[in-house]
């Protein structure tokens, strides 16, 4: 069946974006990987080659794509083809998070400010929601921002932040009002050489190893007034807004990442043999296979239309959590179903299939644990008169 989801633009960018990531990223994957970090080369590499800051404003260095995000599901596809998932991940954070917020909440002195670094790879952006008391509830945020005559003093920690150790801009969550409700929160944009502001550990993970996910901590960090990024006040609804691209990034992720580790398998079960046939013969391998490929594709055709909806700017919180869920549910069953068709080569980390199993299973969690997606759905479902 025919996508038809890409137009000549999209796959003349194919061709730079893989030919950037057989350049720049697949002779680093193993050293990155067991170095636990990746090069900040590569970001400036990225942003040289316009693969990065494809979300950006070109007034402010970017290639305006903001409105097309099948540029960025084009290189979501191309990094997904060598395994480059911590890349991946750490690119879309700052494509699909870090980019938007400041393109579409930030004043013009703070795109001019940040803005072109990010583009370029030379600034790389995070944003600071989850703390370690609290997570899937943001209200419970006890990170700080007391008023004083130059801006805000803020107190708190932060953790599983991705890009968190190498960041330059944070954008972070912070209670802006010690009592009030919703309205209590707002977004400060810290930068790396404030004082008090600090990181801690690079976290060890099961998977995504190279994907650099830290703590950070704010100790009496003074930010000016210019660093509110957005509205006082309105950081729950500025965060509810953008959501939503956020997570079906993380449902684009999961179909480009399942596609390539379920083709690999069905190669392998083609030249792998047992009892004198080809894994491929039996037909249990067929039927599983015919499951997963059913599986994937329909999957897909509702992230397509997910993302022609982004494009339209109709992608609902509702929709995009039902892609967010559904998508990376499936990742994991197939991926797990994949690793089986390996046999024991499959636990076997060399193998890609190993650690794509290693990598899909955060995607359930981070971006919003999948039963709060269920939980976005079944509101609306529940709450809403005219259903
Ligand atoms: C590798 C990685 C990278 C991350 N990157 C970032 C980042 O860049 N920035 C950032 O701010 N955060 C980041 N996170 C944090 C991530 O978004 C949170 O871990 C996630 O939202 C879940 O929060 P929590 O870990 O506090 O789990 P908790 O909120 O403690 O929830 C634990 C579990 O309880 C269940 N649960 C919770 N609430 C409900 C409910 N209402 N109904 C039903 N079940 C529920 C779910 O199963 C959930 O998984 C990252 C996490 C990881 C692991």
């Amino acid at each position: 069946m025919n996508r038809g989801l890409y137009e000549a633009d999209h796959e003349a960018f194919r061709d730079t974006a893989r030919e950037f990531v057989i350049r720049e990223v697949l002779p680093h994957l193993d050293r990155w990987e067991e170095a636990r970090l990746i090069d900040r080369g590569v970001w400036v590499a990225a942003g040289t080659q316009g693969i990065l800051g494809l979300s950006g404003p070109s007034d402010f260095g970017g290639a305006d794509q903001l409105s097309d995000y099948r540029f960025r599901n084009v290189l979501l596809e191309e990094l997904a083809e060598v395994h480059a998932t911590s890349l991946s991940s750490g690119f879309s954070l700052q494509d699909d998070i870090a980019i938007p917020y400041v393109a579409a909440l930030g004043s013009d002195e703070q795109k001019a400010r940040w803005l072109p670094g990010m583009c370029s790879g030379e600034l790389i952006g995070a944003i600071a929601m989850t703390e370690p008391g609290t997570g899937s509830d943001l209200q419970g945020i006890t990170t700080s921002a007391r008023p004083t005559g130059d801006g805000w003093v803020v107190n708190g920690a932060k953790t599983f932040i991705t890009n968190g150790i190498q960041s330059d801009v944070v954008i972070v969550v912070v209670r802006t009002d010690p009592g009030g409700g919703r309205d209590a929160f707002s977004l400060l944009v810290v930068e790396e050489d404030m004082p008090g502001f600090s990181r801690g550990r690079k976290l060890e993970k099961i998977g995504l190893h190279a994907q650099d996910t830290a703590e950070l901590f704010f100790d009496d960090v003074v930010v000016p007034h210019e660093n509110l990024l957005g509205e006082l006040g309105a950081g729950m609804h500025q965060l509810a807004t953008h959501l939503p691209r956020e997570r079906l990034s993380i449902a684009a992720h999961a179909v480009a990442s399942t596609r390539v580790v379920l083709r690999e398998t069905l190669e392998y079960t083609r030249t792998r043999r047992a009892f004198g046939r080809r894994l491929a013969d039996f037909q249990n391998t067929q039927f599983v296979l015919a499951e997963l490929a059913t599986r994937l594709d329909v999957t897909q055709a509702y992230v397509d239309a997910s993302i022609h909806a982004l494009n339209a700017g109709e992608l609902t919180a509702v929709d995009a959590a039902k892609a967010k869920w559904w998508a990376t549910d499936v990742q994991n069953q197939i991926v797990d179903a994949c690793l089986q068709l390996h046999g024991g080569y499959g636990y076997m980390t060399e193998y890609p299939v190993a650690r794509a199993f290693q990598d899909a299973r955060v995607q359930r969690i981070f971006g919003g644990a999948n039963e709060i997606m269920k939980h976005i759905i079944a509101r609306d479902l529940v709450d809403r008169p005219d259903r």
